[in-house]
Formats: structure tokens, C-alpha cells, sequence
């Protein structure tokens, strides 16, 4: 069956309500409260895109349901799929703005890489979403409806307790999760419900280029784990990639992370660094690495730079990368070199950017017709 994606005007979506504002929402249609839960596992737990199919609640209420409510899902205006498996999932929502989600396979996990924002304001210089103009934040229901999406497609409802093929969330697709807090706090609480998605927040992770101020925020309150894009570990080099460093210098952002609630070994900070060819891939950057990350319980992600078109930087050679993972692990700490994933499409780290979106005058790119 074809999955609804249009609002009708009068209809309100209940897909992407959080627990109390569809409780509120069935409490103002005259509903007992315990319709609100079942209406809660019906979407969240089975996946439901009907009225019809509710079995659990009574013929006549499900008709009174589908007079004044929709049970939506934006519009997957395309799919690509790797040769490595990796898959992504190109959204459009009803004003027309697209996001990417993508979801990479592995074998003994699968994990979603989901999108805060459409476009994103940290204009990092190795990032192609960041050569695109931030247009707007997602709202809650959007950034929940691509884990939706993706369970669709996977066919994976009702949300199984075992074998799942989404294991893992990344909060690392478009945008700055941290920017757009409070929508991204509401749909990780959706996500994480046990009697819903039912994703723990042991298998979130929210990655921020370094919002320092949210960050004890996110600790505390969604006590997700936290990646942090370093990238550099001298200010004048971080000031040129991730411009919010002018912002939140090293020392301020690495003092956030020492102190992140929940951060313990057995939680440990992630630390991503691009490997940038003759920018920050020394071993005396490697060996600054180490210095900085004493006393935070850390592992190091080290990315390949993945290439995009007019990229101003190339990836370092493989042994360059060897070298620096020696020098971070010999130290003490992991520091795995990521296999890029879904570059034949686009899906690798930093190479997210939805057409739709107008490109920066820099970029050389046609507008595309949507
Ligand atoms: N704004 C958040 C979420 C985006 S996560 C953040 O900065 O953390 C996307 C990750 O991919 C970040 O670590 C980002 O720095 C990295 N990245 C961006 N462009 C890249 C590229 N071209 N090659 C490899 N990694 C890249």
C-alpha cells in the first residue's frame, strides 16, 4: 500500500507528535487518555499509516479519527543505493525543502545518519553541506519521520527486539544538531521511547562541530553520546575549517567535553578528524592530538576526506593516515581509520547537500527545477 504523503489542508499529522502534545491533541478531541497510548504504539511501534489498520480501537473511533487527523510521512523524492549497500534517502517536505538521510549497513549493526537542518550556517571549508545556505531548522516530526522513512523502507515494523537493521543513530547528516536544540531533543525523546522506535540513547550519537554552551545541556538531558568535530588541534589551523572555533576555541570545547555528562570509559567522547593532505595530518599534530585529549575519555575517529566537486583540499595518502592512527593509538587511545561509506553517491561524511537548496554564488551549480 502506498504510504500517505500529502497533507489534505484540514487534516492535522499525528506522525512526529511527542507523547504529551498527542495527548493533548486527544484530550482536545474528547478522547480518554488511554486512546492517546494506543494511538502512540500504533504509530511509533507498528508503524502505521492508516486508520484503518488500528485494530486495537473500535471501528466508529477510527472513523471519527480519519475525519479530523492524517498519519503522514514527507515524500522520499528520491533513493540511491552504493555498491557497498550504503543507502540514502533524499526527503522532501510540503514547502519544498529537501534533507538527506543515509543509512550505512554493517555486519554486525546498521546504522542512520539523520539531518538537523536543511543546509547548515558552520560554512566548515572540507563541507559540502556547508557550501549551502542554511534555509531553515527541521521541525521535531521531521528529523523523527527519516528514522520512520527508513524503518519503511527496511521493512522493519513493528519495531523488532532483535536483528534490527537500524541499531544506531548519528545525528551527523545535514546541519548543526545543536542549533536546533529543542526540535532534536523532542524527536530523540520520541525516538528513544521504549514502547515506540525504542532506539537507546547508548546507540544515539549527536555530533557537534562545538556548540559549547549546549553541550552539558545534552548531556544531561538526553544523555546521548557525544562526537565532536575537532578536525585540528591548533586554533589558527581550527579557526580556517570550523569557523565557529573563532567562537568556541579548542580549550573551551575540549573543557565541555571533561566535563560532558555520562562521559566514562565505557561512554567515551568520539573525536573526528578529517585527514586534510598537508593541513593537519602531521605526527607532530598527532602527537598535540594526544596532549589534548589527557584526562577526557576519549577514542579518535580518523575520516578520510571525501572529495566533492571544487573541494579546496585533497585526502592524505594512506601510510599519512597510518602514521597519525599509530601515534593517537600507541597513546592509548582507539583511533580507527573510518572506511568511507556510499561515496560512488554522495553519502559519505561532508558530502550531503540537497539540490533544492540555492547554492552559494561560489558554487558553480545549477538550481535545480524543484
Ligand atoms: N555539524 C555537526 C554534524 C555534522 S557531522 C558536526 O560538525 O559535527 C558530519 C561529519 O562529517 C563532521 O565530523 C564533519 O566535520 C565531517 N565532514 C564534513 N565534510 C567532510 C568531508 N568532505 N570529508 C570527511 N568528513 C567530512
Amino acid at each position: 500500500m502506498a504510504i500517505p504523503t500529502r497533507s489534505a489542508a484540514s487534516c492535522r499529522n499525528l506522525v512526529g507528535l511527542g507523547r504529551t502534545a498527542l495527548a493533548a491533541e486527544m484530550a482536545a478531541f474528547g478522547a480518554e487518555p488511554f486512546r492517546a497510548r494506543q494511538l502512540w504504539h500504533w504509530i511509533y511501534h507498528r508503524g502505521a499509516t492508516d486508520f484503518a489498520a488500528m485494530t486495537s480501537l473500535s471501528k466508529v473511533f477510527r472513523e471519527r479519527l480519519a475525519t479530523r487527523y492524517e498519519l503522514c510521512r514527507p515524500l522520499v523524492s528520491r533513493t540511491l543505493t552504493s555498491i557497498d549497500g550504503t543507502r540514502k534517502w533524499l526527503l522532501r517536505f510540503p514547502d519544498a525543502q529537501e534533507v538527506e538521510t543515509v543509512h550505512i549497513p554493517e555486519e554486525d549493526r546498521g546504522t542512520l545518519c539523520v539531518s538537523s537542518q536543511v543546509g547548515c550556517t558552520l560554512t566548515c571549508s572540507f563541507c559540502h553541506t556547508g557550501t549551502q545556505r542554511l534555509v531553515r531548522n527541521l521541525a521535531a516530526a521531521e528529523i523523527v519521520a527519516q528514522v520512520m522513512i527508513a524503518r519503511d523502507a527496511l521493512g522493519e515494523w513493528p519495531s523488532p527486539q532483535h536483528d534490527r537493521q537500524v541499531t544506531n543513530i548519528v545525528l551527523m547528516g545535514m546541519g548543526e544538531p545543536l542549533f536546533n536544540y529543542e526540535n532534536v531533543a523532542e524527536a530523540l525523546k520520541i525516538v528513544m521511547d521504549p514502547e515506540g522506535l525504542s532506539i537507546s540513547r547508548r546507540k544515539i550519537t549527536l555530533s557537534t562541530a562545538g556548540v559549547v554552551p549546549m553541550i552539558r545541556r545534552c548531556g544531561a538531558e538526553l544523555g546521548v553520546n557525544l562526537a565532536v568535530s575537532l578536525h585540528a588541534v591548533r586554533d589558527d589551523v581550527r579557526d580556517r575549517l570550523v569557523p565557529l572555533n573563532r567562537k568556541y576555541p579548542i580549550a573551551e570545547l575540549l573543557e565541555a567535553c571533561r566535563t560532558y555528562p555520562g562521559a566514562s570509559n565505557a561512554r567515551r567522547i568520539t573525536f573526528e578528524y578529517v585527514m586534510l593532505k598537508g593541513v593537519n595530518d602531521s605526527p607532530a599534530d598527532a602527537r598535540e592530538l594526544v596532549r589534548l585529549l589527557a584526562g577526557i575519555p576519549a577514542k579518535v575517529n580518523l575520516i578520510p576526506f571525501n572529495p566533492w566537486p571544487g573541494a579546496p583540499y585533497e585526502c592524505c595518502s594512506e601510510p599519512v593516515i597510518e602514521a597519525f592512527s599509530d601515534i593517537v593509538f600507541a597513546a592509548g587511545y582507539s583511533a580507527p581509520v573510518r572506511t568511507p561509506r556510499g561515496r560512488d553517491i554522495l553519502a559519505a561524511c561532508g558530502q550531503l547537500k540537497s539540490a533544492s537548496v540555492r547554492p552559494c554564488k561560489s558554487d558553480g551549480e545549477p538550481l535545480s527545477a524543484a
